[in-house]
């Protein structure tokens, strides 16, 4: 479902990612774990739009994300057509991101009859599926101030999966969160993982990662230092730098 080959990303002078590659098969879950500043976030926002890659290429389900090749040559995909590669791509930030001033429901509706021009009816009929999937079928009608912020989340998940997305992508999602409200979180993530969505999920959670994961991946300075089962990652790091960072988190 994405494959990155030698993705390579800069601001300025500063080099952020340098040469990253990976496979994500379809179906499966990859954790992305490894210290601030590594590069993860960026990775991601590659992957769905937010940067545009500098060297390197990045695919989603076959397709070159934010460029189109012709010629040998690579052009810069226009703003509408990146949009539409971007609607199958579902992401959750560790902050929430809803409409303070609309309702669960309407936050969950609003993309699919906006962008997705579904009926308001159908719309509605997905987004109550989907609110009960995620715990929360009885707060359609409230406001996101008035939930906790493990309920805010769960509305965030709901919101993208409304997309029909095909892929989803999880930026520290109960990092924002009190320790009480992570549990919740993790098992709509746990949950979808069982339906078959595939998943690439930026995580401290090395439950989670141990538990759910097909394949974990350590980054540091912007490149892969270490990949594999998440089992044996854990157990047994090969490199220096992962157990280092692994034993500051235990
Ligand atoms: P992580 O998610 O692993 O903590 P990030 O991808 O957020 O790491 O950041 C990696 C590095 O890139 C950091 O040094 C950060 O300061 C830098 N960076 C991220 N976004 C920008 C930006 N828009 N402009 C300049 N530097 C950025
Ligand atoms: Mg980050």
């Amino acid at each position: 479902m994405v494959l990155a080959d030698r993705v390579c990303k800069s601001f300025g002078s500063v080099q952020v990612l340098k040469g990253i590659s990976l496979e994500v098969p379809r179906g499966t879950v990859t954790c992305l774990i490894g210290p601030s500043g590594s590069g993860k976030s960026t990775f991601l926002r590659c992957i769905n739009h937010l940067e545009v890659v500098n060297a390197g290429r990045l695919y989603v389900d076959g397709d070159l994300i934010g460029y189109r090749e012709r010629n040998g040559k690579l052009y810069e995909l226009s703003p509408k057509d990146a949009a539409a590669q971007r609607r199958d791509i579902g992401m959750v930030f560790q902050h929430f991101n809803l409409f303070p001033h609309r309702t669960v429901l309407e936050n969950v509706i609003e993309a699919p009859i906006l962008v997705k021009k579904k009926s308001r009816a159908e719309a509605v009929e997905r987004a109550e599926y989907l609110l009960d999937r995620v715990g929360l079928a009885n707060r359609a009608d409230a406001y996101p101030a008035q939930l906790s912020g493990g309920q805010q989340q769960r509305v965030a998940i709901a919101r993208a999966l409304a997309m029909d997305p095909k892929l989803m992508l999880f930026d520290e999602p109960t990092s924002a969160l009190d320790p009480e409200l992570v549990g919740d979180v993790l098992k709509v993530m746990r949950e979808l993982a069982a339906s078959g969505m595939t998943m690439m999920v930026v995580t401290h959670e090395m439950g989670f990662a141990r538990e759910v994961a097909d394949q974990l991946v350590f980054m540091d300075g912007g490149v892969v230092v270490e990949k594999g089962d998440p089992r044996e990652l854990l157990a047994d790091p090969r490199e220096e730098r992962t157990r280092s960072f692994l034993s500051k988190l235990l």
